[in-house]
């Protein structure tokens, strides 16, 4: 479902991301993890193209988002990344919006789907995540933890095909992250592919299909969690492993 090859990033002289290549299929769940300033953010930014790439390819679904360094027209750059959701560790809501609104802007301003629809959905999903009595809320009334649920129904209003999220518990209290990781541990259950960059090495261990270990721009290995955790084969792995586990 996602191939990047060669995939390199600079910001000025910092080389950041160094010919990454990785392939993931449909249904898989990714945890990627690695030191602070490895590269893990602006990867998944650079797979919804919230970061532009200086070289290298991608692909979703089969679908070009830039291949060899060039991005595809403004029309094919929006379709490629509409098949992915993607979760942020500040759950970036709208604050004057309601929940509900927060969850039905998206698409209503794509427009291709009627108003009543629109509304059904948006129920379920905050069905799904537990906060159906929280439509008429405002987000600033909300704990982090239903923050998060909202925001990650709110990724789930446009159908994607691929959830990518960025450190989604890392700005909760110890005692909220259970919540949010239990719907995206429901998700996985329900097939839905997803890379997850998290610090939550239980949830590496026991959701995630694989893990990605990042370092200093590179992957530095990739295994099934059990392999991974039992078995690192790089020193860099067993280094962040000593000091994460
Ligand atoms: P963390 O675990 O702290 O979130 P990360 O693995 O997500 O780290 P990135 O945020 O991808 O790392 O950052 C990788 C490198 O790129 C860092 O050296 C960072 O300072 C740099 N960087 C990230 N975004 C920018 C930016 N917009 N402008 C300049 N440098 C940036
Ligand atoms: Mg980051």
């Amino acid at each position: 479902l996602i191939q990047v090859s060669n995939l390199k990033k600079s910001f000025g002289t910092n080389e950041v991301l160094k010919q990454i290549s990785f392939s993931m299929d449909k249904n898989e769940v990714i945890a990627m993890i690695g030191p602070s300033g490895s590269g893990k953010s602006t990867l998944l930014r650079s797979l919804i193209n919230l970061e532009q790439i200086d070289g290298g390819s991608i692909q979703i679904d089969n679908e070009y988002l830039v291949k060899d360094g060039i991005y595809v027209k403004a029309d094919d750059i929006k379709r490629v990344t509409g098949k992915m959701g993607m979760v942020f560790q500040h759950f970036n809501l709208f604050p004057h919006l309601t929940v509900k609104q927060n969850l039905e802007m998206a698409p209503k301003l794509l427009n291709i789907q009627a108003a009543q629809e629109i509304e059904n959905h948006a129920k379920d999903l905050l069905e799904k995540v537990g906060l159906t009595e929280k439509s008429g809320s405002y987000p600033s009334s909300l704990s982090g933890g239903q923050k998060q649920r909202v925001a990650i129904a709110r990724a789930l209003m446009l159908n994607p095909d691929i959830l990518l999220f960025d450190e989604p518990t890392s700005a909760l209290d110890p005692e909220l992250t259970g919540e949010v990781l239990k719907v995206m541990k429901d998700l996985a259950e329900e097939s839905m592919t997803m890379i997850v960059v998290t610090h939550e090495m239980g949830f590496a261990r026991e959701v995630a299909d694989r893990v990605v270990f990042m370092d200093g721009g590179e992957i530095v290995e990739t295994n099934n969690p059990q392999e991974f955790f039992s078995n690192p084969q790089h020193d860099r792995t067993k280094l962040f492993l000593q000091k994460n586990l």
